[in-house]
């Protein structure tokens, strides 16, 4: 075709059949050469059936034909009016009538070649299709179009672009095919390409764009798929050496007397779960290679007791540790219970957060700064620039999953000479295949059991109807001793703010949302009068929260109606019954946070705790969501559940996992072939660090552009 060789970052318009037009709407997709070209992807494939002569049509059947516009003609008064159009072959003609079809007179004129499928009937003894689908082969006629619309094959369809439809795209990738696959590079070597039964990279080009079958399309998504998941690992992996060779962090003192001391301090003894996450971060901070580690475990299995082991074997020596929450409510509460904790040891506990005034803020940075302060307890507050620590050994994120990804590097590189040690907690269990992509740069811990004595949440769907039934069980709890929250999804001021995020799915303005504010008078003047009830939402004062919390935990608040600021940590042990209001408008994941307040101390006589979802679901998700609640109470197999129904997005909102480049490989369907890429991208690293062998050149490079910004990765470009 072309007499001069092309090459992949040749320009689109050196293609036969793309003219300056056409280029620039290719260019308008982000196809600017050759290669960009041959690596845009079909979104799916279609079987084009065969199509016969015009005379071999028979009245009542489906059919589909090719021919040339021979006339066209508008029919009929408006608003009735029809199109007609006669489409001809050498075999014969038929008609073509689209009823309301007067904006096709632009498209369809005499002269163009169709191809069309629909019922065909007879009219006035002549063939006749209504309202066909229609494709424009050619604007003229074009021999070779015709002729390849007459078999049956696999088109691929691309996304249409601004005056673009997929055919032209298509069109313009068959030119490119020949010259372009042979110079595509693979940077899997054959002989592990064979071992793990994939198509080289240029096979697997052509058949996404020219199929023989769908077996040829299933054969190249999974090796396109599985590329993507390996980049991903492999960047992930090298993240993780880079994070090694970052520096050096301070190797804490970790030997028995010590762990033994630290045990002495903390107010449980520690369940078999725990003390095993305890021993690997003992193991980890002992080192002075920087530890990057996850501590997962569902709500309420004790996460910050393991936090604070941790922290003490930092300040045993003398050095600073940081604990960043994601709410103030919630660092409060650490803070009292570091304070409480260490009430007879000389350490001392700072805690910065942005309701500080000016000047105690200042007086906060100051201590810090000079090492006065040994544990520093806080929100995103502690990611500002002024703040500086003086031999920070150790960072800690609780809740992670409510932060960004990059939050871990921001608060990593506060500590100067030396990279602390860093550990993340999440209590939203991860689904693993998330956890891989995301956070698989990190080592993993998961508590896998429970403080004993827990009795599962029994948790119950309370349609509208009988809401009042709700308050009763609540009412009953709180005469019995228990304490009780309410939550609701919006404090009802003026605004009518969420507080924090509630689903996106829930249409708003349907049923307009249920607020604190309204919500506590309702209650006291009714369903719940006589008891002593109290107001949290986030736009009190921190003196006023902090008041409300500690009357609620010492019981002179027997209620508490809350926005869901109380969703994430919040620990109050005589807590035993919740009930949520517009419950279907809160995500899986909230719900089942949400619940994990209620039930974590003991519990009284005759009571069981309770978590009393009311809704009156709309959407379909809504309706499977309460069902998943009310049939578990293990938050790992709730994860999964919500993912399969929602892939990762409301889990950890599009703060997290919302940008995982991935276009083809699905990490709900790609499961498997995701762990085969960990666990290929694991041994390679092994093979050659760094993918520095010669041999890898091509692989990082590629790795860099395809995760490198994502993953920040520091030799990306
Ligand atoms: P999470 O993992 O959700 O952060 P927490 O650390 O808040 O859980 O702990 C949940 C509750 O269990 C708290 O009330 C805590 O005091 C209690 N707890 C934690 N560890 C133990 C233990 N080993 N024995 C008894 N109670 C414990
Ligand atoms: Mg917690």
């Amino acid at each position: 075709m072309s007499p001069s060789p092309l090459s992949l970052t040749s320009q689109l318009i050196e293609l036969p059949g793309v003219g300056p037009r056409r280029a620039k709407q290719l260019a308008a997709l982000g196809l600017t050469n050759i290669g960009k070209l041959v690596a845009h992807l079909p979104v799916r494939h279609e079987w084009h059936e065969p199509t016969r002569s015009i005379a071999d049509l028979a009245e009542g059947e489906q059919g589909s034909a090719v021919g040339e516009v021979t006339s066209t003609r508008m029919a009929g008064r408006f608003p009735k009016q029809r199109f007609q159009a006669k489409l001809a072959d050498e075999s014969g003609s038929i008609d073509l009538v689209w009823f309301n079809g007067s904006y096709l007179r632009k498209h369809i004129q005499p002269g163009l070649w169709l191809r069309v499928q629909g019922r065909v009937a007879t009219y006035n003894h002549h063939l006749q299709m209504a309202n066909p689908a229609f494709d424009v082969l050619a604007e003229e006629a074009d021999a070779g179009a015709r002729d390849e619309a007459l078999g049956r094959r696999l088109v691929p369809v691309y996304p249409a672009g601004e005056g673009l439809k997929s055919r032209a795209i298509a069109d313009a990738i068959s030119a490119a095919l020949p010259d372009a696959l042979p110079l595509i590079d693979d940077h899997l070597p054959e002989a592990f390409r064979k071992h793990r039964g994939l198509p080289a990279l240029r096979d697997a080009y052509r058949m996404e764009h020219a199929p023989v079958d769908e077996e040829e399309v299933a054969v190249s998504r999974r090796r396109l798929a599985y590329d993507e998941l390996l980049m991903l690992q492999l960047g992930v992996q090298l993240r993780r050496a880079e994070l090694r060779q970052e520096g050096r962090a301070i190797a804490l003192r970790a030997d028995q007397e010590l762990h033994e001391r630290i045990l002495s301090r903390l107010p449980f003894q520690p369940t078999p779960g725990q003390l095993a996450a305890m021993a690997e971060l003992a193991a980890d901070l002992g080192q002075d290679t920087p530890a990057n580690r996850l501590i997962q475990g569902d709500v309420g299995s004790g996460k910050t007791m393991v936090a604070a082991y941790a922290m003490l074997m930092a300040v045993a020596t003398g050095h600073q540790a940081a604990i960043m929450a994601p709410t103030e409510i919630l660092a409060e509460q650490h803070e009292r219970s570091l304070r409480a904790m260490l009430k007879r040891a000389d350490v001392r506990v700072a805690m910065l957060t942005g309701a500080l005034s000016t000047t105690e803020r200042q007086g906060v940075l100051a201590e810090i700064a000079i090492g006065h302060a040994d544990i520093v307890v806080g929100t995103h507050a502690l990611l500002t620039e002024t703040v500086k620590f003086n031999g920070l050994a150790l960072a800690i994120i609780d809740e992670q999953h409510r932060f960004g990804v990059h939050q871990r590097a921001a608060l990593r590189d506060k500590a100067g000479e030396t990279i602390p040690h860093t550990l993340v907690m999440t209590a939203t269990p991860i689904p693993r295949t998330v956890a891989i992509s995301v956070l698989g740069d990190l080592d993993v811990t998961t508590i896998g059991d429970m403080p004993p004595g827990r009795k599962p949440v029994h948790t119950e769907h309370i349609p509208g109807a009988t809401r009042a039934w709700a308050y009763e069980r609540l009412r009953e709890h709180a005469c019995k001793g228990g304490l009780g929250f309410v939550v609701a999804p919006a404090i009802g001021d003026s605004t009518q703010q969420l507080e924090l995020s509630t689903t996106d799915d829930a249409e708003p303005g349907k049923e307009p949302l249920v607020g604190v504010l309204d919500l506590v008078e309702e209650l006291k003047a009714g369903p719940l009068e006589g008891l002593r009830l109290g107001l949290l939402h986030g736009k009190m004062p921190t003196a006023a929260r902090e008041a409300v919390m500690e009357r609620f935990r010492n019981g002179e608040v027997q209620v508490l109606v809350a926005t869901t600021i109380v969703e994430v940590g919040v620990d109050v042990q005589g807590a035993t019954c919740m009930v949520v209001e517009q419950a279907d408008r809160f995500g899986l994941a909230q719900l089942h946070q949400l619940r994990g307040r209620v039930g974590r101390g003991g519990v009284p006589d005759g009571l069981r705790p309770e978590c009393l979802l009311v809704a009156e679901p709309t959407t379909d998700i809504g309706v499977q969501r309460l069902k998943a609640m009310t049939s578990t109470n293990d938050g790992f197999r709730l994860a999964e559940a919500d993912f399969a129904l929602r892939g990762p997005g409301e889990l950890f909102g599009s703060r997290q996992s919302g940008a995982i480049p991935l276009r083809v490989a699905d990490l709900v369907r790609d499961a498997e072939l995701l762990e085969l890429a960990r666990r290929d991208a694991q041994e390679w690293v092994e093979r050659s660090p760094s993918l520095g062998n010669e041999e890898d050149t091509i692989l990082r490079r590629r790795v860099l552009r395809t995760v490198g910004e994502w993953l920040g990765l520091a030799d990306v470009g």
